[in-house]
């Protein structure tokens, strides 16, 4: 089977899946593209099940602006030429504080074989985690983001080498990107996502064309 067609069928298998009894449906994912860059989100929120695609509210408005100042691509460009996976693909619900549940260890770990199904069939050279839940994922990394955000870090996940260079989560509840080092780290890590090699052929004109 070509990439693509293994991505369809591991999306067929996501959508079907009921694994998390607390989790809240439906599962979200993005179109089967293949491209060489990856990116790790948490979770849905719980508008993006209604509108059928990860960052669709306001957590993505901030993220498709980030990348439009840094390398002047538009969302529907982003969304074209880079696979948006996340840590749980299902929305865990809110928490106690107002705020949306981080998804727990056993619905991380139950998620993982989707996320390690994408790894393998993308075989990606740039992954960029957002937000600290995707991060220590990605780079086992607890402490705290100014030590991981603003540098490329070579990494080796589910079997693949690849450069993992981390973003701050755009949520609305953080200011840790607006406020410094924070927006002077972003601003780091954003300039060397726009100017790495696996960026820059995702987003080539006739690579696009070819995917659309
Ligand atoms: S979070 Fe992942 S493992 Fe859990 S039900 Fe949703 S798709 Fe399945």
């Amino acid at each position: 089977m070509d990439p693509r067609t293994r991505l369809t069928v591991l999306h067929r298998r996501l959508e079907a899946c009921k694994a998390c009894p607390s989790m809240i449906g439906p599962v979200v994912h993005g179109p089967p593209i293949v491209t060489p860059v990856l990116l790790v989100g948490q979770a849905p929120g719980p508008r993006e099940g209604g509108f059928g695609k990860p960052f669709a509210w306001t957590a993505g408005k901030t993220l498709f602006r980030w990348f439009e100042a840094a390398a002047g691509v538009s969302e529907q460009e982003f969304r074209d030429s880079v696979y948006m996976s996340a840590v749980a693909r299902c929305f865990p619900g809110k928490a106690g504080g107002g705020g949306d549940r981080k998804p727990d260890r056993d619905e991380m770990a139950r998620c993982q074989q989707f996320l390690a199904g994408e790894v393998d069939i993308l075989q990606p050279r740039l992954v960029i985690p957002v937000g600290g839940v995707a991060i220590e994922q990605v780079l086992g990394h607890k402490g705290p983001l100014v030590e991981v955000i603003g540098e490329a870090r070579r990494i080796r996940w589910h079997g693949v080498e690849a450069d993992a260079i981390c973003l701050p989560h755009p949520s609305g509840a953080s200011t840790w990107h607006r406020v410094e080092p924070g927006r002077t780290l972003l601003a780091r890590a954003l300039d060397l996502i726009a100017r790495h090699p696996a960026f820059v052929t995702a987003f080539a004109p006739n690579r696009r064309a070819g995917a659309a």
